[in-house]
């Protein structure tokens, strides 16, 4: 029996696995009565009903445990709610490390997971026997027990999803496909559907793509950008096993393989290195996809089984009953997406979940379906923001070949630094070549390719990962000291570069930025965008450029999403946007000996009369042009050289050449971020995000209420009124020894009260450094750093100086000389 459709809907939901089951069930619970769920068959018959179940509550950060631990606790209460079981049972989860640098990558998480709150114990090998009988510990080095993890059952959970959100009013339907989602005037206006061969309409202004692996198609359709491609994903149930008892989860990541002890059977699923992407090329996900399996490969899971019959030695007698493969969505990076596209108002997604999207829907349902309502984030979610996604990403050549890795990469080493190996060299500066054949050792950010470190004529130009110093220490060494002491050249083509022009810019510009943007032509502006709570939405320059235009300049990373928010924000204004990042390159001259090589190159007078620190100035360079401006991200006397992308090649040749002379560096990104950190500048996505006030990220230096009103001016003179919650501070570590990423949890007279957002090493300075929030209400910022602090790294704590000035060069001489 066919179910009425409706006619119209505040939100129309695309897809009935659990996905889209947890967005109705939490926007029906916000009191969003009229959503309709669509579902093209039947619930869970995608990739739902065969996911094993496990539920680790650990994730990569701070608030994506946030999310996962909000499911495990959401699973738990959800039986009692609907009346369905949902099979959650906190048994925990024990990991194993076979390799030192495991143990160490494990160790640094339980820190973590302190960090974060979460119930966890490093155990020795022996305690994992006693936990975990069955498991052979031959090689296991160490062993991390969290014991309210657990394991579900996801198609159950999805329907008590689902039953929760008729309970509070939405509608789901099966058997209706979306065919096409309507727009009207840049927005989402209602979706066509098809329900036995009949079509209708419904009218909304929201729709959420819940549609799993069919999602990136679907949203192509509607110039929507949702780079994902399935994978085959395996696992194996043996039979049943006499003695069997409850186990807790086990993963045995050095072996690519989890373990789940259900009812009395084996379930051993694998993350093999190479993944194998699907449908292959050439061929679609056939039209009648429903609860299917895809075609078993004994000779693809052999590997790891071999290993988990070594590391479980019961499954050597015990009879294989399933063998396993089904289809699961990957992404370029591992992470799922979430949030409205910025191609299209309306249109919101909750897609690509990397094979845990059991354990992250719940929270991730929940977070998306409060976006929806508010407007905006609940807290910071760019990790998994679908604004971070690069429209070239929906190509689906990158994507087979980029997923075939991610897969792996659950339970490959998660070593700092580490670079993806595969769909590589998509977006290159014009001196990409310039730059190799000198040694550059290059990596990845939105596709860009980026020299991350320069290597030596006699040295391989490959990382060699670790947790201790890597294989480049030394080279960033030299190169860092030289943008101290000498004069380094980073090429930072990869910035986003957004030009905004019209009659209104500046009217538009002063109204999203909380620094003055009135200022003469040629000035340069350091300026945040605020939400409305007062946290940071962009960190950018924005140099004017004429009475009517301005370049803003952003991190090559956030650009998708700095232009989404400029064109959200667009009202009545006369202003068009425009990225003009592929028209410029960027080469950097940074160092006290900048202005003498500088000198050398150009005819133009680069005294601080004529050009001083904060201006840009258009100059003649070699036998070209460029446009130059003095800011500096690095903390030194410097240039950023604006050169046309034809002009690039050349320019890097005239000051190569000329640098000769004086030691000219080439330097990458890695000495960027560790002379950044020297100097206490942050960086969007890891020290400020939309969830950090700019107060307590201690930039308010860069805000200016008096100059009338703008978006988060009313949360900035709140919070100067109420006082600061908790302040951005500096550490660097007593010993020279141990190393800081990020994550590492920050300790205040014996108690953990944070993690490290960002972490290098200062060569400068001499030890490792990093910034991070200490929470202060109530206290001065003489209170803050009256205490002692310590770092826990890897479960061991290392004393830290703290400082909220920054600690090279806190008066910002350098700048200015
Ligand atoms: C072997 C395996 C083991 C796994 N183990 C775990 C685990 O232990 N823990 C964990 O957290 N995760 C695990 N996962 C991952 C998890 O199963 C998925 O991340 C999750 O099920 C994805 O849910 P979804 O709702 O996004 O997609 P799906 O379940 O695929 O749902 C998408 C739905 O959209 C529908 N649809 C598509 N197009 C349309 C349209 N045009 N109109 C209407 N409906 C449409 C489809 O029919 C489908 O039902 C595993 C996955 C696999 C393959």
């Amino acid at each position: 029996m066919s179910k009425a459709i409706p006619q119209k809907a505040r939100a129309v939901v695309i897809g009935g696995g659990v996905s889209g089951c947890s967005v109705a069930y939490h926007l029906a619970k916000l009191g969003w009565t009229d959503v309709v769920l669509l579902e093209r068959k039947q619930l869970t018959s995608g990739t739902t009903w065969h996911a094993a179940g496990l539920i680790g509550q650990l994730r990569a950060s701070q608030n994506m445990t946030r999310l996962a631990k909000y499911s495990a606790d959401l699973y738990v209460r959800l039986e009692a709610e609907t009346g369905i079981a949902t099979g959650m049972k906190q048994n925990g989860s024990m990991t194993v490390a076979l390799t030192a640098e495991r143990r160490e990558e494990i160790y640094r998480q339980a820190s973590l997971a302190r960090a974060f709150d979460i119930d966890v114990r490093e155990i020795s090998p022996e305690e994992a026997k006693a936990l975990y009988p069955h498991l052979n510990i031959g090689g296991v080095k160490a062993a991390v027990h969290l014991p309210l993890d657990g394991q579900c059952d996801p198609a159950n959970i999805a329907m008590a999803l689902a039953k929760g959100a008729r309970q509070n009013g939405a509608a789901i339907i099966e058997g209706v496909r979306v065919i096409e989602v309507l727009t009207r005037a840049g927005r989402v206006s209602g979706v066509t559907c098809e329900q036995a061969g009949e079509r209708f309409t419904i009218e909304t202004e929201n729709v959420v793509n819940c549609a799993g692996m069919w999602g990136r198609e679907l949203a192509r359709q509607s110039g929507v950008t949702l780079p994902l491609h399935a994978c085959e994903h395996f696992y194996i149930v043996t039979e049943a096993i006499p003695g069997l008892a409850q186990l807790p989860v086990l993963r045995v990541p050095d072996e690519c393989a989890y373990y789940k002890e259900d009812a009395g059977k084996m379930l051993v699923g694998a993350f093999e290195p190479v993944a194998k992407p699907w449908p292959p090329a050439g061929e679609t996900i056939r039209e009648d996809f429903c609860f299917d399996q895809l075609p078993e490969d004994f000779d693809h899971f052999q590997p790891i089984l071999e290993m988990a019959i070594n590391r479980m030695p019961m499954l050597e007698t015990a009879g294989i009953h399933t063998f396993f493969n089904g289809p699961e969505s990957f992404t370029p990076d591992d992470r799922y997406y979430l949030g409205e596209t910025p191609e299209l108002r309306g249109y919101w997604v909750a897609a690509g979940y990397n094979s845990i999207g059991i354990v992250s829907s719940g929270g991730a349902g929940m977070a998306l379906a409060q976006w929806m309502n508010d407007g905006e984030p609940p807290f910071d979610l760019w990790e998994v923001d679908i604004r971070r996604a690069q429209p070239f990403q929906k190509n689906r050549l990158y994507l087979k070949e980029r997923v075939s890795e991610t897969l792996g990469l659950l339970y490959a080493d998660h070593f700092p630094y580490r670079q993806m190996a595969t769909a590589r060299g998509v977006r290159r500066s014009p001196i990409h070549e310039h730059l190799k054949a000198r040694g550059a050792v290059f990596g990845e950010a939105a596709g860009w390719e980026r020299a991350n470190w320069f290597a030596r004529h006699d040295q391989e130009r490959e990382y060699r990962y670790s947790w201790q110093r890597q294989n480049w220490f030394e080279n960033q060494r030299e190169e860092h000291l030289a943008v101290r002491t000498g004069v380094g050249l980073f090429d930072m083509t990869s910035f986003g570069k957004i030009r905004v022009e019209g009659r209104d810019a500046l009217a538009f510009l002063e109204r999203l930025c909380a620094n003055r943007i009135d200022v003469p032509e040629g000035r340069i502006v350091y300026t945040q965008m605020l939400n409305h709570r007062g946290g940071i939405e962009s960190d950018l320059t924005v140099t004017r450029l004429s009475e009517t235009a301005f370049l803003l300049v952003v991190p090559g990373a956030t650009l998708q999403r700095d232009l989404a928010w400029l064109r959200r924000n667009l009202r009545e204004e006369f202003a068009v946007i425009t990225d003009m990042t592929a028209a410029e390159s960027v080469l950097c001259l940074m160092g006290p000996r900048s202005r003498e090589l500088i000198g050398k190159v150009s005819p133009n007078d680069f005294s601080n009369e004529h050009h001083p620190f904060g201006t840009a100035r258009e100059i003649e360079i070699g036998m070209g042009l460029a446009r130059a401006h003095r800011v500096t991200y690095v903390g030194e006397l410097g240039w950023e050289l604006y050169v046309s992308a034809d002009q690039a090649a050349h320019v890097f040749e005239v000051l190569e050449q000329a640098g000769a002379e004086i030691g000219l560096k080439l330097c990458g990104i890695h000495t960027l971020d560790s002379c950044r950190i020297e100097k206490a500048f942050r960086h969007f996505g890891h020290d400020i995000t939309d969830e950090d006030h700019v107060l307590e990220a201690g930039l308010g230096f860069a805000v200016k209420t008096d100059k009338g009103d703008f978006i988060g001016r009313d949360a900035v003179l709140r919070k100067r009124e109420t006082g600061l919650n908790r302040r951005l501070v500096q550490f660097k570590l007593a010993e020279p020894e141990p190393l800081l990423f990020h994550n590492e949890a920050i300790v205040r007279n014996g108690k953990i009260v944070g993690t490290i957002t960002s972490g290098n090493y200062g060569h400068f300075l001499g030890g490792a450094i990093g910034l991070g929030y200490v929470p202060c209400k109530g206290e001065s910022a003489a209170d803050v750093l009256a205490s002692g602090y310590e770092i826990e790294i890897a479960g061991t704590r290392v004393k830290a100086e703290a400082s909220l000035a920054p600690m090279y060069d806190p008066k910002a001489e350098r700048v200015r000389i």
